[in-house]
Formats: structure tokens, sequence, C-alpha cells
């Protein structure tokens, strides 16, 4: 069977997921394309999928009766209705993060997917399909013994003028927020935002660099540095140490030269190139849970528990060294 999906959302990465299952991917072809800006969606059917319907609105793509499961890739204000309504229609969906913008919408889809019976939908939290963090789960869970801590850091060379201080947790922290809970199989029970001396890199709006602290229900104490004007390059570093070791999350693969007396590895400076593989692997995913009805991979739990760990980061960046705790609701047997 090949599943027929629907893109609502035709922007950068909307675009991107339209190329990779009709260009890269098996078992799926896109049959819909919607955006806000229909031109959008005429330009990627044009590009990618000549024979996609354009809808005016996403609601009628979902409604089609040829689209099997959609691909929520519009603006993040926009994702939780879309979602509802293809919960509605009993059509797994994927979405790209965030699943809501509060907390109180993501809760609405858990209520609404509970209350469907079943699993349809996946949050975008691709670094979870990284070969990199892949190996390191694997090692976390076999070979340091019980983690207690963690050191990570998320640097961008630069990041653009309208990227203010809670961005640096709605925008850029989501994906450790995410990361790290299913790396230790864990939930965060407070946060801690402390700024270090600030970069004359950073514009009036954004303090930067940041660091957050926090604190899961095992004990484990994690570290996180944010330096979005670091300048050098985009560098994503995890190191946990357990009881019996430490484990790094591995470099990008590339090329390292020995020459004019210096040994040296280039180090990536755009995003888009650091987890580009794992966007194949999470659409892969999302394509075979989709023919079976059903959805796997991050869920609308992990989304609300996401929106849930970063309001209070962002509250913790408000009240600047105070510890805010984080208190979770009993999680439904849908998600265990
Ligand atoms: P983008 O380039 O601005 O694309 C978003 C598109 O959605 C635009 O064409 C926009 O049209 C359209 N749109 C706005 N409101 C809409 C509506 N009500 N219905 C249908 N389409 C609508 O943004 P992007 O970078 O692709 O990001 C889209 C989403 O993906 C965001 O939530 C972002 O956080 C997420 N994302 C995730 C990752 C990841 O690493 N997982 C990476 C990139 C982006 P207009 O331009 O006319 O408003």
């Amino acid at each position: 069977m090949t599943l027929r999906i629907g893109v609502i959302g035709t922007g950068m990465i909307g675009r991107d997921h339209t190329r990779r299952i009709a260009q890269v991917l098996a078992g799926a072809e896109i049959v819909a394309l919607s955006d806000y800006n229909p031109a959008a969606a005429r330009a990627v059917q044009a590009d990618l999928a000549p024979d996609a319907m354009v809808y005016d609105k996403g609601e009628e793509l979902i409604a089609a009766d040829d689209v099997d499961a959609v691909l929520v890739c519009s603006t993040g204000s926009t994702h939780e209705a879309y979602v509802l309504a293809a919960i509605a229609a009993g059509k797994p969906c994927f979405c790209e993060k965030p699943l809501a913008t509060t907390a109180e919408g993501a809760k609405r889809i858990v209520d609404a997917e509970v209350a469907a019976g079943k699993r349809l939908v996946q949050v975008g939290f691709m670094r979870r399909y990284d070969a990199g963090y892949q190996m390191l789960k694997k090692v976390v869970d076999s070979q340091i013994g019980t983690p207690l801590m963690v050191h990570a850091a998320h640097r961008n060379p630069t990041v653009p003028e309208h990227y203010v201080t809670p961005m640096a947790i709605h925008d850029t922290l989501i994906h450790e927020i995410d990361v790290f809970r299913w790396l230790l199989d864990d939930d965060y029970v407070s946060a801690q935002v402390v700024f270090p001396r600030k970069s004359s890199h950073a514009h009036g709006k954004l303090a930067d660099p940041q660091i957050v602290l926090l604190e899961t229900a095992k004990g484990v104490r994690i570290d996180v540095e944010i330096f979005v004007n670091c300048r050098y390059g985009y560098d994503i570093q995890c190191q946990v140490v357990g009881e019996e070791g430490l484990a790094n999350l591995p470099e990008p693969m590339n090329i390292t030269t020995r020459k004019n007396a210096a040994l040296s590895t280039p180090i990536m400076t755009d995003w888009k190139d650091r987890f580009v593989d794992s966007y194949d692997v999470e659409l892969a995913d999302f394509i075979k849970a989709a023919a079976q009805g059903t959805a796997s991979g991050p869920s609308s739990w992990d989304g609300y528990v996401a929106a849930i760990s970063s309001d209070a980061c962002v509250e913790a960046q408000e009240k600047t060294g105070q510890i805010i705790p984080i208190t979770l609701p009993a999680r439904p047997a849908l998600y265990d």
C-alpha cells in the first residue's frame, strides 16, 4: 500500500519534507498540499509533486477522501487546530514542533487522542532519530552504569535580529528538553536559569549565553549552555556521566586534515545540515506506523511534557537564579 499524504504548510520544512517523501523515501506519495499562502503551495506542487491537489484550507485537505495521513508543517501557532482536526478525522498526523504553543493546547491534543483510543500523532522531535544520539542511548543504557549528570551545549554561530531571550527555550532548548527525557528515560522536576557575562555580539533583547540547570525525578543534574552567538559554528555537545564511566555524543563525521602544522576538522555552521539524516529516519518511521493507521515515535504526551517543561524554563529565565518546580500530571496509559 502506498500511503497518501497531505502536507499543510509548504514553507522551509514543509517543502523539505515533501521532497523527502516524493524523492527519497519509499511507501508514500504526496497527494495534497495546502498553505496560508497558496502561491507557496503551488510552487512546491510545480517543483516536487505535480499530481498533488492544492487546497486553500488545511481543514479541506484533512477531510479529503484520498488523504490517508497529514503532515502539519505550518507556523507553530496553527498546529493545534490542524492536529485536532486530523485526530477527529481518525488520520495519522505528523506535527512539526511545537505540538501547540501553550501547555493547555498540547493537553487538548492529548485528551483528544486518548478519547480516540489510539496513537495518531507523532511530534517532530527528530534528534531521537539521529544516529549519534541512538548510539549514545545504547551506551547510556548498557555501559556506563546509572547516569548521574549530563553536560550539554547548544551553540549557533549567530541568530537573526528577531531572536529574543525566550526563544532560546522555545526554539533552541526544546530539542534538548525532549531528547534528554528520552535518553535518560526520566522526567524533569525543576529548572533554573543563570546568565553568564553577556557576549558583546548579542543584541539588546537577547541574553546570551545562558545556562539552564535541570533536575530529573531520578536525581540526574543536567546543565545546558545555550550560546547562539558563539561565532565559530553550529555545535551540539552532550556528555552523560554515569557511575561506571562517561559517554559523549559523537562528532558529526568529517574529514580531518594535517596541513601547515595544523590538525583540523571542519565544524558545521548551518543547523539544517547537522540533523539532515534524522529527518529521513523520522519520516520513514511515521510512514511505517501511519500505514497501519497509527503513530509511533515522539508522542503528543512528549509534546505536552516539552511544553510544560519549556514554560518552566521561561519562568526560570524571568526569575533568574530561582529554582522553578516542574509538576506533571499522571501519564495516560495510552503513552506507556
Ligand atoms: P516557514 O518557512 O515560515 O513555513 C511555514 C509556512 O506555513 C509558511 O508558508 C506560512 O505561510 C504557512 N502558514 C502560516 N499559517 C498557516 C496556516 N494557518 N495554514 C497553512 N499554512 C500556514 O517556517 P518553517 O521554518 O518551515 O517552520 C514551520 C514549522 O516547522 C515551525 O513550527 C517550526 O518550529 C518547525 N520546524 C522544525 C524544525 C525541526 O528541527 N524539527 C526545523 C524547522 C522548522 P506565510 O509565510 O504566508 O505565513
